[in-house]
């Protein structure tokens, strides 16, 4: 399988998408198509591990790599999740399931790719022979950066760099950043919100002048951002590991159409499911859920994308983000694969801020996609909800997609298709305003947070954010954006 950029020009494997990350001309790696899983694959899929379902749809994309290297990473990533299904599918009420996607180190779905990735990087490399220092270049809304670090902690080879916006993260996240262990890591905070922050990191990686004062120093970037393909492949994965349990435990039949709703940021999680569908899988409608940064829902319905809007910072910092760099994949999908057109737009969104897709192109999403918002009394009014009629808590960001998945119900109630709510983050990770939704009590501590929130739903509380407390801060520095890239060349040079 070959894949292409989706600004067009270049052709390559897939461990050599994997390791460039970005492509030359800022576009991002697609594969050249979209490979088939049959009935019987399907069928055949039932009785596996979620390792096997994870391997097999990977080896479907990925195979330069071998498919028994690909089963081993899997099986050893996923032994790192709490319980033993890292991907539960919970039952809420008739037709309705949460996919819980945050058992893993770190407590949000960014392990399911990144628990992942360091094996698809690191053997990349092999395959292309890349003898350089791999840096990874990191910039974060808050989940992916500690999930990185946490992936890539102590891995040969490879160093790891984080940038997150300065005030756009949670108190949570910040800590379980700052505290990282390992001794090839490194976590910057820089001034601004998270667009500046992704757009400054994609500057770099699309630098000539720095990509050559690294080489000189023997350092080849690559990324774990979404932009990456290796972080989209294993999230393909438990699209079709949620249908298969739909079909184990009798809820649904094979073949069955089903939706899924999903919390969205920069538009990967999303454009995976997506990309199950294209593979086969029988996915009816997805449905794109954001917070008041609504620049999606507005897309979705308009057919025009225009980030000049205010930017709010909410309850739910990983969709805090209005430029979603995985949308350039589905438009290039809908532009009939025309990479000229899509190159264009993305020029107009980085010079205009704007671009307009065709009315054909906007029939041709909307026959799939349909997007909702919640405010921020949406949300906790969704947690509260949730909780008093079944006693499930949801963490801020999958309140947004409940409340977008019963609005949804509420407009078609005589629609019976099983809706999939995926939940993108453990409600411990955001204690505060999980406890205010709960219960109305206001606590500025994170642990009091923690601790409250325990003693009102008895749900378990994850180690790895319960040992937070004790752990020393290793990262203080704040930087502007202008000088992340000297941040860069200390910790290259290993001056900090
Ligand atoms: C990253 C993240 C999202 C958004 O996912 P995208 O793939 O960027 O759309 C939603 N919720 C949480 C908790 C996240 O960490």
């Amino acid at each position: 399988m070959y894949f292409v950029s989706t600004r067009g020009g270049e052709r390559v494997t897939g461990a050599r998408a994997i390791v460039k990350g970005l492509s030359d001309n800022g576009g991002l790696f697609v594969p050249e198509n979209f490979p088939a899983v049959s009935r019987e694959e399907l069928e055949a899929m039932l009785g596996m591990s979620y390792p096997e379902r994870a391997a097999k749809v990977l080896y479907k994309y990925l195979d330069d790599y071998d498919e028994k290297g690909l089963l081993d990473a899997c099986e050893a990533a996923y032994k790192k999740f709490e319980g033993n299904d890292p991907c539960p599918l919970v039952k809420i009420s008739e037709g309705m399931y949460i996919l819980e996607l945050f058992h893993g180190p770190t407590c949000a779905f960014k392990d399911m790719a990144l628990t992942v990735l360091p094996y698809l990087l690191r053997k990349g490399c092999d395959i292309c022979g890349v003898k350089e220092e791999i840096l990874v270049l990191v910039a974060t809304s808050g989940d992916t950066g500690k999930a990185a670090l946490e992936g890539f902690k102590d891995a040969d080879g490879v160093k790891i760099m984080v940038f997150y916006p300065d005030d756009g993260v949670s108190s949570m996240q910040k800590l379980q950043m700052c505290t990282q262990e390992g001794n090839n890591v490194n976590v910057v905070a820089v001034k601004g919100n998270f667009d500046d922050c992704q757009t400054a990191v994609k500057n770099i990686f699309n630098s000539a002048e720095y990509a050559k004062i690294l080489k000189d120093k023997n350092v080849l970037l690559s990324s774990a951002n979404s932009i990456n393909f290796g972080r989209l492949a294993p999230q393909i994965a438990y699209y079709f590991s949620a249908y298969l349990d739909l079909v184990s435990s009798d809820q649904i039949k094979m073949g069955d159409e089903i939706d899924f709703c999903v919390p969205t940021g920069n538009f990967g999680n999303i454009l995976a499911a997506y990309y199950a569908k294209r593979m086969g899988l029988p996915v009816r409608r997805l449905h794109c859920a954001s917070n008041m940064n609504n620049v999606l829902t507005d897309f979705l319905s308009k057919g025009e994308y225009d980030v000049h809007r205010e930017f709010y910072k909410t309850t739910s910092p990983s969709m805090d983000i209005l430029v979603s760099s995985n949308l350039e994949r589905l438009l290039f999908e809908v532009s009939g694969r025309d990479a000229k057109v899509t190159a264009e737009r993305m020029k107009e969104l980085k010079e205009q801020g704007v671009y307009r897709i065709t009315p054909k192109e906007q029939a041709d999403i909307n026959a799939v996609f349909d997007g909702g918002f919640a405010d921020e009394d949406d949300v906790v009014e969704t947690i509260y909800d949730l909780f008093c009629d079944t006693g499930y808590t949801m963490d801020t960001h999958t309140g947004c997609a409940m409340k977008v998945a019963n609005d949804w119900k509420y407009k078609n109630k005589k629609d019976t298709t099983e809706m999939v709510v995926v939940s993108t983050a453990s409600p411990y990770k955001f204690p505060q305003d999980v406890l205010y939704a709960v219960t109305g009590n206001d606590v500025r501590d994170s642990f009091k947070g923690i601790k409250r929130l325990h003693a009102a739903t008895a749900m378990a509380v994850p180690k790895s954010l319960s040992t937070l407390r004790d752990k020393p801060v290793r990262f203080k520095t704040t930087v502007h954006k202008e000088k992340m890239f000297d941040e860069v060349l200390k910790f290259v040079e290993g001056k900090n």
